[in-house]
């Protein structure tokens, strides 16, 4: 995911026999379940004995529309095939038959390629769709979703979410006005929005306050359990009925630097346990992620369709690395250190796309990234910055890491 990546394919080891016992014989289920599936997207609302139904991957409710969605989908901001994508049908075939995508994913290519695929499974419903836009006004995420229509080929989606928000001002009425209109004439099912930054707390609030939002893509994973304004902000919303989603559950970091902690499980691999411990809380309805590989798709099946919980033991080795590794894991809250500086001063951007270098080798996308950030926003001495490093919570040596951030992309 995202620009939104949720990537970290560790694949099982020679000596861990117990873990590749688990992932093959969760993998063999989840195939042999995948191939009989019941598609989730055709499980109709006016259909009440449809709700029980399940796709192969377990299923929890989305908000409160009294629908079952299943707990991963697929984030496809990936570059996909646009003839004929085996990532998605593989993920399909292993139950995922929820696909997020977005106007801007795959430089505009993302919608098409979805095209191709649901011309190619043959029945539109049997895949729930996600998309956004990035439009900052009414007029353009109304223009945005008739574009996303129309380049997937299809009269309406599942979920249509404003995309990236961070301007409070994008939950009020008019904007939810929209949201019902577009639901009225049938251009989606639910509306909602997605957010990455700083004032992720204050947006969740606002939207369990101001209602019309059905559903909330936020990032979310082991490293944010103490933060008990997030937790409270989640709770307010989950009372309102809202689905929560979660994307960025990797919380990733260099390979090198998440050694410091060598996880040990006889159930999961870290990327699966990372998974796992966001499906703990029950609030949160599904995650999104961005599985690039066959051996992730595998891997992140299993661990969805796995009944084991996690360990206090493994939640422990969380929680560890957690904290080892703060200092490299920029969590977005970007209104303390940019605010701390006395002009405007991008950090948490250029973090965020020296990350996708060092943990994704995305390297041509984050120099494209870094590369539109106004030349003012990456200049920066290191006394400037010496407030912004009070003011972060992770301990983030930030001139170093943009420093490192203009060496890599600039
Ligand atoms: S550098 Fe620190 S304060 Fe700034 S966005 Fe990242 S984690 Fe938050």
């Amino acid at each position: 995911m995202a620009s939104d990546r949720d990537i970290d394919n560790q694949g099982p080891t020679p000596d861990e026999p117990a873990r590749r016992r688990f992932l093959k014989s969760a993998v063999a289920s989840a195939s042999a379940v995948g191939a009989a599936a019941t598609p989730l997207a055709g499980l109709a609302l006016e259909d009440p004995k449809a709700k029980t139904q399940t796709s192969g991957i377990p299923t929890r409710p989305f908000g409160n529309t009294g629908l079952q969605v299943p707990i991963l989908h697929l984030g496809t901001a990936q570059r996909l095939d646009p003839r004929y994508d085996k990532l998605m049908h593989r993920s399909f075939a292993a139950g995922v038959t929820w696909f997020d995508t977005a106007l801007a994913y795959g430089r505009g290519s993302s919608h098409r390629a979805i095209a191709n695929f649901l011309t190619q499974i043959d029945d539109r419903k049997k895949l729930w769709l996600t998309s956004k836009s990035g439009a900052q006004s009414v007029s353009g995420l109304r223009a945005g979703i008739d574009q996303a229509l129309a380049e997937l080929g299809t009269d309406s989606i599942d979920l249509y979410l404003m995309h990236a928000v961070d301007d409070p001002e994008m939950l009020d009425s008019h904007y939810l006005r929209l949201g019902e209109e577009l639901k009225a004439k049938g251009k989606t099912r639910f509306f909602g929005f997605s957010c990455h930054d700083g004032n992720v707390v204050e947006l969740l609030n606002r939207a369990a306050e101001t209602g019309g939002i059905d559903a909330i893509l936020f990032r979310y994973n082991f490293r944010r359990y103490g933060d008990l304004a997030l937790n409270r902000a989640i709770d307010a919303c989950h009372r309102k009925g809202i689905a929560m989603l979660a994307m960025k559950t990797q919380g990733a970091v260099p390979k090198e630097i998440e050694s410091v902690v060598e996880f040990r499980s006889q159930n999961f691999t870290l990327g699966q346990a990372k998974l796992k411990s966001v499906w703990a809380d029950q609030r949160i309805a599904s995650i999104v992620s961005e599985m690039d590989s066959v051996a992730l798709v595998r891997e992140n099946v299993a661990a969805a369709r796995s009944e084991i919980s996690l360990s206090a033991e493994e939640s422990h080795q969380l929680n560890q690395l957690a904290a080892f590794t703060s200092g490299y894991a920029c969590n977005g809250c970007k209104h303390l250190c940019e605010n701390a500086v006395a002009r405007p001063l991008a950090i948490a951007a250029p973090l965020r796309y020296l990350m996708y270098h060092e943990c994704y080798g995305k390297t041509e996308r984050a120099r494209e990234l870094y590369g539109q950030l106004p030349a003012t926003a990456r200049a920066f001495s290191d006394r400037e910055l010496e407030q912004a490093c009070h003011a972060c919570p992770q301990g983030i040596d930030i001139p170093a890491r943009l420093r490192r951030a203009r060496e890599v992309l600039a």
